[in-house]
Parts: structure tokens; sequence; C-alpha cells
């Protein structure tokens, strides 16, 4: 029996999310009334862990080094645009052949919130609750954006940064694995790859735009089949408001389902099933002491904390997404655990969650943890490469383990032979 009785209670609840991943995965063994079973790691003849089973931490750590030699990648410079190109040269190489750009204008005259913000490192903040409203305890630190260059004790990395953002058009890239069954339908599989704060953007968001690039080295390979289309996007503007994450649902968003030409079999914007956002993943060192200094060290009940929006209008979909997540990664994470929270916020799924089930993945919740300071280098000049440690990228490998073996169950992956 291939699927043991904990998968196949996801793939009922998934139902309502798509209906024919029921028929397929219950086909695959029996098992009926047996929700108490003991539930099994998956084999080595599982198909989805032979899949999960070609990530691996050093390929991962390299595409994330490869994004820091654009330095912190920061929209509408040249090292912003040259890492949209390596990241496209890198999804052609993979396989995901068909890459394509959205292009929009990005003014920040006229646009919402410049960039940053912040309460820039002053006082602590006593408001209990954090952003999204979700209630903050214990001892914090002060969460801001870092915008002096002096900061960075790096200098051919300051140099690196010194262009500063000017307005005008911008570009982010996608690919899409095409679905043989469904070639009409889609999950999107997210990070954003732009970054601020005069380190390199290692973490935020080099970690989440690595796990989306692998995800879509594994999917692209030959012997992968899946019913379903899966896109792979990286979106630039995230750090000043989400701008390119909201051109793509103001452009491509009535697109949906649409063949085009008819007849071609060819659906140039598959309808959307779930938008994946994975942002920060690699640093969950804890709350900060009383004294504000961190731990060194991941801790050893560090997890991936899912999250989706309560007050959004897919919220029961996003909900049973955020589940089936953590369902795989209960089965095919090899270290870290996965957490559900319902405050996801500040992310590029938020232009999605009113339209499409939507969901979040990070190192820790944004509202309760990181709103506390739990990743001192978020926004600052220590963010990094040489920050983190192999346990800090093994939490970024965990968070591409969920994702993918997810992935692979709702889009009906399988491994030809
Ligand atoms: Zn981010």
């Amino acid at each position: 029996m291939r699927w043991n009785a904990c998968i196949l209670t996801i793939s009922i609840s998934l139902a309502c999310l798509v209906p024919p991943l029921l028929a397929q995965q219950r086909g695959g063994g029996g098992g009926r009334g047996g929700a108490a079973a003991t539930p099994r790691l998956p084999g080595p003849d599982d198909p989805i862990k032979q899949m999960v089973d070609r990530l691996d931490l050093e390929k991962y750590k390299a595409t994330i080094k490869g994004l820091t030699q654009f330095g912190d990648r920061r929209q509408g410079t040249e090292r912003n645009r040259k890492a949209i190109d390596w990241i496209e040269a890198q999804l052609k190489s993979y396989g995901c052949t068909n890459t394509e750009r959205i292009k929009y204008q990005y003014d920040p005259a006229t646009a919402t919130n410049g960039g940053g913000g912040g309460n820039g490192g002053g006082q602590r903040n006593p408001n209990p609750f954090g952003p999204s409203g979700a209630r903050i305890r214990g001892y914090r630190i002060p969460e801001g954006v870092n915008n002096d260059p002096n900061l960075q004790p790096d200098l051919k990395l300051r140099e690196l940064n010194m262009e500063p953002s000017s307005p005008g058009l911008r570009e982010e890239v996608y690919c899409t694995k095409i679905g043989t069954t469904h070639p009409e339908e889609m999950y999107i599989v997210a990070g954003h790859m732009d970054g601020i704060g005069w380190g390199e953007a290692a973490n935020d968001d080099g970690s989440g735009t690595a796990l989306v690039m692998e995800l879509a080295r594994v999917f692209s390979s030959p012997d992968i089949q899946t019913d379903r289309s899966i896109r792979f996007a990286l979106w630039n503007n995230e750090e000043t408001n989400l701008n390119g994450a909201r051109a793509y649902v103001a452009q491509r968003q009535g697109l949906q389902g649409k063949e085009d030409p008819p007849g071609s079999g060819k659906y140039p914007e598959p309808k959307w099933l779930g938008m994946i956002q994975h942002d920060m993943m690699l640093f969950d060192h804890g709350m900060p002491r009383a004294d504000g200094t961190m731990s060194r060290e991941q801790r050893p009940e560090a997890d991936v904390n899912i999250e989706f929006q309560k007050n959004s209008k897919m919220v029961a979909q996003s909900q049973e997404l955020a589940w089936a997540f953590r369902e795989a990664n209960e089965l095919y994470a090899t270290d870290y655990p996965a957490a559900v929270g319902n405050k996801m916020t500040n992310t590029d799924s938020t232009p999605f969650m009113d339209v499409v089930a939507s969901i979040s993945l990070r190192e820790n919740e944004r509202g309760s943890q990181l709103g506390a300071g739990w990743d001192p280098q978020h926004h600052k000049p220590t963010d990094v490469f040489t920050t983190y440690y192999d346990k800090d990228f093994r939490l970024g490998l965990n968070a591409a383990q969920t994702s993918l073996a997810a992935v692979a169950q709702l889009t009906g992956a399988k491994l030809k032979k």
C-alpha cells in the first residue's frame, strides 16, 4: 500500500480543492476506515519521496549564494535587472524553458508606501499586537529597515549596493511546468527576488527565491509528469508594497483558463488553484533574550510557519491548503515540523487571497514573531550569506521538502520509469 491512512485523510479533505485528486489517491490503497491506523513514513519506493530526495542542501545553498552576487537586488537598479537575467538563465538550464516576463511601471511618487518604513531601529514598540493584529508575547527587539550604507562593513558589498532605485519600467520572470491532463489549471509557487537593507538579502528573500528555483529544477526533470500545471514566479518590488505581485494579478487574473489560440490546447494563464509564497526561510533562533541578544544557533524546535489570512474571501480554501502543507511536512520533511497560523500578512500572497487559496511559508510567523524582532537580520546589513550556518539553511531545505511534496500531491505528480 503506497498511501497510508494519513494521506488518505488528506486527500479526502482536499476533495473540494481538487476533486480528481480524491479518486486518484484513493485508488492507491484500501485502508477504508483506517483513520486510527498508525501513520508510516514513506519508504524508498514512494515516488514523492524520490522527488523530495532530489532536493539537496548544498545545491540549495549554492543557489542562495548565486543570488547574493547581485547584492541586495533592490528594485529599480542594474543589480536587480542582472539578477532577473541570472534567474531566468538558471530556470532555462533546469529545463523550465518557457520563461516569460511581466512588465509594469513603478513610480514611487504615486505608489503607496515608498518602501521600507518600519520603526527604524528606534524604541521598543509597546503595542501588544504586531503587523496583522497578531499578539506579541515575551521579549522583543525593534524591527526596522536599515537605510544607512555606512552600516555595511564590507566595502565591496557597500559599493555593489550603492546605485539608488530609479522609477520606471520593472520586470519579473516566471516559467511553467505544463500539466499533462489539466494544462488549464495551475498552482503558483512563488518568492520575491528583490531585497533591501544594504546586505545581500540572503535570507530575505534569497532563501525563498532559491527554494522556488530548486522546485523548478526538480519538477522540470523530464521523468516527472504532473496532471496539473505549476508556475514558478519570482516577484519583484515586494519590498515596496507587493507591486510586482499586484501587477501580475491586475494583468492576468482575467485571462485565467482561456485557451489561446482557441483549439490550440495552450492556456497562457491556467486557472489559479492556489498561490504559495515563500519568504525568509532560514532563521528561527527563538525569542530575543531579556537583554536583546539572540541565540547564535538554530533552536532545535525550529519550524516552518505556514500562514493563511483569516480576513480573506478565500479563507476556507486557504486554510485547507495550509493543512495540506502541514500534512506533507509530517511525511516528507526530514528535520523540522510545520505550524499553521491564520494571520498571513506583508507578503506577495496578499494580492491573491481574495481570488484563490493563498498561503505563505516562513521561518517565523510574520506578525507575532518577526514583528517582535525574532530575526535581527531582517532588512539589515547582516543579512549576508556568511551569517547563516547549515542548521539555518536546513530549515529552508525542509520548507522546500514541504512545498515540493505538497505541490506534487496536489498536481498529481508521477515519476516515469
Ligand atoms: Zn521578504
